[in-house]
């Protein structure tokens, strides 16, 4: 799980950017693709995703999501992208 997964806050839709820098750090500490995408692959670090909570608000993001563009991740359900990645 990435970093920016824990930056959860009260707000419905939070904003995380991720530089490359810190994505290729996650990824050293876990290779797993599923959990941190690989460098220069992470909607994050395009802007294009975004993770968003607390989990008493998954059910109200995944109904109004698209509404607003976003597509869920479902592995992730506080991930959100444009793409669903
Ligand atoms: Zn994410």
């Amino acid at each position: 799980m990435g970093i920016s997964h824990y930056l959860h806050t009260d707000s419905a839709f939070t904003y995380v950017l991720n530089s490359n820098a810190q994505q290729q750090s996650l990824r050293n500490k876990n290779s797993n693709p599923k959990m941190v995408a690989k460098p220069g692959t992470s909607q994050h670090e395009k802007g294009d995703a975004l993770d968003s909570g607390p989990p008493s608000a998954y059910g109200w993001l995944k109904k109004n999501a698209p509404r607003f563009g976003f597509k869920n991740y479902p592995p992730e359900p506080w991930h959100y992208s444009t793409t669903g990645h």
